[in-house]
């Protein structure tokens, strides 16, 4: 039996339907710019990509259009559950959940750490709810994996009050897929699962690491919202928060807009001038541009000296896995990092570096402690896994 999956964002749809037993993806496709004249419904089967022009269309219109094409493919019928990817889950959520009255509450609560993606979220359960009345809906929240993180790991040095009434606490990001491809490395590199030291690496337009233990999240790099950590692409990722006071006090702006430049305009695209795209950054770092290698130099530099720091609560280091966008396909970036990290003991295999990506899983090391992978991330499927995993339990 097939789930549906969902990803509902501000002005975009994401949906699935997979098989989680077999792992099969029969459908998926994307609703975007919504709201907009340009609103459009792309939907994939078998390499094939077809769009159909969904003018003004919210998101209601866009699920309607998605479950449309569900039936013309015959797929809509005999559905298990639908699972939704939830962005922020808080301190409220450890695990995957079926969606009650009373999650939907806790999920509201949520609204505050989470104020631009929590409502859009929740819009796609409402919609889900009405369309799909008998059928389970589970949500699987990109904060759950790492509510395993001890206090030393999710409190931030200031006043404790700030904890306490405020919630201000590092809550982490990705999970979904941290926990995915760390699964697939312990059956890679044939680490056993009670006994492993990992650190995940995903890599796309956000970005972020953590360090897990036997299959539990002991730390990770993002905090209360996405903007820590990693440098990515428009964030800036770890500065220093007096910044803020420092731009305000010289341009005039206020708190908020500056935040906002740290989102959209920082990362790769802030220091290159250039794009937040990391094809283009790469392309135009080999042609000589100054400020595009610098942007590449300092994204590798970050994120080696963050692998390091992340071994500290492990202990020692097992595996590290490259996934997302850049980790699956940049071999540069992949070979830049790891020439960081040689004290570590790993050592790039310059030929298996350059084979491996989004095709192709595998070990870019020599050695064999610890070893370099690159593991292609499938959050869907672990969002089908889950909602199967809570329907047949059920
Ligand atoms: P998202 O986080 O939105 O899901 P992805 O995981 O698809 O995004 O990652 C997008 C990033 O992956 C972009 O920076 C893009 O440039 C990068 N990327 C994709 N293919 C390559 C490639 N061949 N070489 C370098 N970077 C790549």
């Amino acid at each position: 039996m097939n789930v549906l999956v969902l990803n509902c964002g501000s002005s975009s749809l994401k949906f699935a339907v997979i098989d989680p037993d077999t792992s099969v993806e029969h459908v998926s496709g994307i609703a975007q710019r919504l709201g907009s004249p340009e609103a459009s419904l792309d939907v994939k089967r078998n390499g094939t990509k077809s769009t159909r022009p969904i003018p003004g269309a919210l998101h209601d219109e866009a699920l309607h259009g998605v479950v449309d094409a569900l039936k013309e493919l015959g797929l809509a019928d005999g559905l298990l559950a639908v699972g939704h990817r939830v962005v922020h889950g808080g301190s409220k959520f450890a695990g995957s959940m079926a969606i009650t009255p009373e999650v939907v509450a806790k999920m509201e609560e949520c609204i505050p750490l989470g104020p631009l993606h929590n409502p859009p979220n929740l819009v796609g359960i409402r919609i889900a709810q009405s369309l799909f009345p008998d059928l389970l809906q589970v949500g699987v929240f990109d904060t759950a994996f790492h509510q395993t993180m001890p206090p030393v790991a999710y409190t931030y040095p200031v006043p404790f009050e700030w904890l306490e009434k405020h919630s201000v606490r590092r809550y982490g990001f990705h999970g979904t897929s941290h926990r995915f491809v760390a699964r697939e490395a312990l059956r890679l590199a044939g680490l056993p699962a009670d006994d492993h030291a990992i650190v995940t690496a995903h890599l796309g337009n956000g970005c972020s690491a953590a360090a897990i233990r036997n299959g539990k999240s002991v730390d990770t790099t993002m905090g209360l919202t996405p903007l820590e950590g990693l440098m990515m692409g428009t964030r800036c990722g770890s500065i220093d928060p007096a910044i803020i006071g420092h731009v305000a006090d010289a341009t005039g702006k206020s708190a908020k807009e500056i935040l906002d430049s740290l989102n959209k305009k920082s990362g790769l695209l802030g220091v290159s001038g250039l794009s937040n795209d990391m094809r283009t950054v790469e392309e135009a770092a080999s042609n000589g541009n100054d400020r595009a290698k610098l942007a590449l130099d300092i994204f590798c530099y970050v994120l080696a000296k963050t692998i390091a720091a992340l071994v500290v609560p492990l202990g020692r280091l097992d595996a590290l896995v490259f996934t997302g966008g850049i980790g699956e396909n940049s071999t540069t970036v992949r070979a830049m990092t790891l020439g960081r990290l040689g004290f570590l003991g790993l050592a790039l295999d310059e030929a298996a570096n350059a084979k491996h990506g989004r095709a192709q899983h595998g070990r870019i090391t020599t050695g064999t402690k610890p070893q370099a992978l690159v593991v292609p991330t499938n959050e869907e499927l672990m969002i089908a896994e889950d909602a199967a995993q809570i329907a047949r339990g059920a």
